[in-house]
């Protein structure tokens, strides 16, 4: 059951997070309780771990009052951004610092469940190496596709079909003994972006171009899933004119013009043999990858345009090993610009991410936080 007390305990601390540091006293009267009740409150969240004090306001009565936060650095997530060819685990605390990581290759002859034995024995080594182990409270995975969020299942990207209806959060639960979430990797990105931002009060889209293509909308500081899991799947979207053969069976997909992997293999006759090759040709301004990049770039924007026109966010972010290139991103902005509703345009910012590759971490961190220290998750003690 949700206490949906708008003075229980957890709903404190959501004041203490949108609003802190706070005195005691600053608090009561936000939250509206007497003295008395909220030290009883106070309390609760002290025995759970979840205050930190730091430092004191100096009143007008000269006494010093103590001033209170959210512990948000004395927990500790394992994080993972499992991508098509690349895992990347990390181990942070709820403000998204990162203590350590590590990377993985991911072989396409793995099975699912020898891949995830490989990612929960590296996520063991990495929390007992950083000397977490006390402190961790979740983990979090993003995945590159849908997620069925009551079940722990995905509906993967095509090319990864052995991965389809996996039950993911189970290896995890039974290493680790925590809450296991699960979210897709566009939609990470998006909330990383939304963190990183200072967690503004603006819609925003975030588009991840890899080896896949895949976009977020991020509404009101959450994630718009969709009633399937599927909002933002842009990837697979069939475009007028297009005939190339998708790995998803169907022809003319965004994804089989525009993502990295389709890049590779329209540049192999000329010796591109991964999306990493196709990053360093454009980085050395090789006019054929320059010129294919900027198609690409043109394809995925003249679908943006129609997102932007249809959600009218604030930013769009672009992050991926291709979507952050800049003949990409020109391509898509000139295209959005020529394409979306001119009042849609407006007040729109399109820019590439500055995350790098913490992006993802950082999303699923803030996503962690954001779950861990809600008022549902913590007056249901669902911290240990
Ligand atoms: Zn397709």
């Amino acid at each position: 059951m949700v206490d949906t007390n708008p003075t229980s305990p957890g709903h404190v601390l959501g004041v203490l997070r949108a609003a802190g540091p706070l005195t005691r006293q600053e608090l009561q009267e936000r939250v509206g309780v007497s003295r008395a009740t909220m030290v009883e409150r106070l309390d609760v969240l002290r025995r759970a771990g979840l205050l930190r004090r730091v430092g004191h306001r100096e009143s007008s009565g000269g006494r010093r009052a103590e001033l209170l936060a959210v512990n948000d650095t004395g927990h500790t997530a394992l994080v993972a951004d499992l991508g098509q060819s690349h895992a990347t685990l990390a181990v942070v605390d709820l403000r998204g610092t990162v203590f350590a990581r590590a990377g993985h290759e991911l072989s396409p002859h793995d099975s699912p469940q020898e891949t995830l034995s490989r990612l929960v024995e590296t996520g063991k080594s990495l929390i007992t190496d950083s000397g977490k182990a006390e402190t961790l409270c979740a983990v979090g995975l993003s995945v590159p596709g849908q997620i069925d969020h009551d079940e722990g299942v995905t509906a993967a990207p095509w090319s990864m079909r052995e991965w389809d209806g996996v039950r993911l959060r189970d290896p995890f639960k039974e290493a680790f003994d925590v809450p296991v979430l699960l979210e897709n990797d566009a939609n990470a990105l998006a909330m990383a972006e939304y963190y990183a931002m200072g967690r503004p009060e603006a819609t925003m889209v975030g588009v991840k171009v890899g080896t896949g293509i895949g976009a977020g909308v991020v509404i009101a500081g959450r994630p718009h899933r969709g009633e399937t899991g599927a909002a933002g799947e842009i990837g697979h979207m069939r475009i007028e004119g297009g005939d190339r053969r998708c790995v998803c069976g169907r022809r003319g997909c965004v994804a089989a013009e525009a993502s990295g992997r389709a890049l590779v293999r329209m540049l192999r006759s000329k010796g591109v043999r991964s999306v990493n090759d196709v990053v360093r040709w454009v980085e050395e301004g090789r006019a054929e990858a320059v010129d294919a990049v900027s198609a690409a770039g043109r394809l995925v924007g003249t679908v943006l345009a129609t997102v932007v026109t249809i959600v009218n966010p604030r930013y769009v972010r672009l992050g991926g090993a291709i979507g952050v290139l800049p003949p990409f991103v020109e391509a898509l902005r000139r295209t959005v610009e020529a394409n979306a509703h001119t009042s849609a345009l407006r007040k729109l910012d399109i820019a590439a991410s500055q995350l790098g590759d913490r992006g993802v971490l950082v999303g699923m961190s803030g996503l962690v936080a954001d779950e861990m220290l809600s008022p549902a998750r913590v007056d249901a003690q669902g911290f240990r």
